[in-house]
């Protein structure tokens, strides 16, 4: 249970990514590293799952690579829902897999309450996306599909729409997160308003970043072994993040950061 000063706060989503793998190797993806990628242990991951019991959060969200390629997705999927069963549970996913594979379906009707699924030409899965959005939505699972504005013609976002009006699934759109696809460095000021009690993600080793999009190997902030990790999981920042500086995500929240800026040479994930 949480103790001392995290007892009073509570984070809205805890991310892990159970897999750098992936089935597709989309262009702007920092996430993925293809069928070189690799898998958290099963051990790992209830270690993970034994830490994050001990803050408070809302939302567990089970993300890649692409997760469902881990091939103990079914396995890891119960564990969580068994070990967290008042949390929501959460995948992300591009659903070319559980589009034709049964199993995997099976599993996330049995185990998640929502569904994101990123869609356009990057992910290629308008096909997986219209076959599954049906299903998953028939089982009353809260599904939201995500396309990239940078990566889709104004037709197939019109037929995402449309497929998401007739299924009462949610479409978003999005920008690239925090790459450098040419527009200008943020004025970084105060603490990113995504900083303050909302995110925490999980690498594959373990290492701990407070925002829901952030990844640099060498940028986090503690780990999930760290003895004192629920403390720091709540703890005042002191610094951006070296990816902050392009990221459109970015407002400032007021709160002060020292230092101010981040060298510009040091803001490309
Ligand atoms: S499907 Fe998702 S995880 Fe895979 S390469 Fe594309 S954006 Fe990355
Ligand atoms: S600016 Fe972007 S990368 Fe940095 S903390 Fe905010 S959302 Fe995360």
């Amino acid at each position: 249970m949480p103790t001392g000063a995290a007892r009073s706060r509570i984070l809205k989503t805890a991310k892990i990514k159970i897999t750098t793998k992936c089935n597709r190797s989309c262009d702007f993806c920092i996430f993925a590293d293809g069928a070189q990628g690799e898998n958290m242990p099963q051990e790992m991951f209830s270690t993970v799952l034994d830490r994050l019991d001990t803050i408070p959060f809302q939302q567990l969200h089970i993300n890649g690579g692409e997760p469902t390629v881990h091939r103990a997705f079914p396995e890891l999927s119960r564990l969580a829902r068994t070990r967290l069963p008042d949390k929501v549970m959460v995948l992300g996913t591009n659903a070319i897999t559980l589009a034709r594979n049964h199993r995997l379906m099976d599993t996330t009707l049995e185990c998640y309450d929502q569904v994101l699924i990123g869609c356009d030409d990057e992910h290629g899965n308008y096909e997986q996306v219209h076959a599954t959005v049906p299903i998953l939505r028939a089982a009353g699972k809260t599904v939201v599909v995500n396309s990239v504005l940078e990566g889709i013609s104004d037709h197939r976002l019109s037929q995402l729409a449309d497929l998401c009006a007739a299924y009462g699934a949610i479409h978003v759109t999005n920008h690239v997160h925090h790459i450098d696809v040419g527009q200008p460095p943020n004025d970084l000021g105060g603490l990113c308003a995504r900083y303050l009690d909302q995110h925490l993600m999980v690498e594959l080793d373990g290492s701990c970043y407070r925002c829901f999009n952030a990844m640099a190997k060498d940028d986090s902030e503690f780990n999930i072994y760290d003895s004192d990790f629920a403390a720091k999981v709540f703890a005042p920042r002191c610094a951006h993040y070296r990816f902050c500086g392009k990221c459109h995500e970015y407002t400032d929240s007021g709160s002060p950061v020292i230092p101010l800026r981040v060298p510009e040479s040091a803001t490309a994930a």
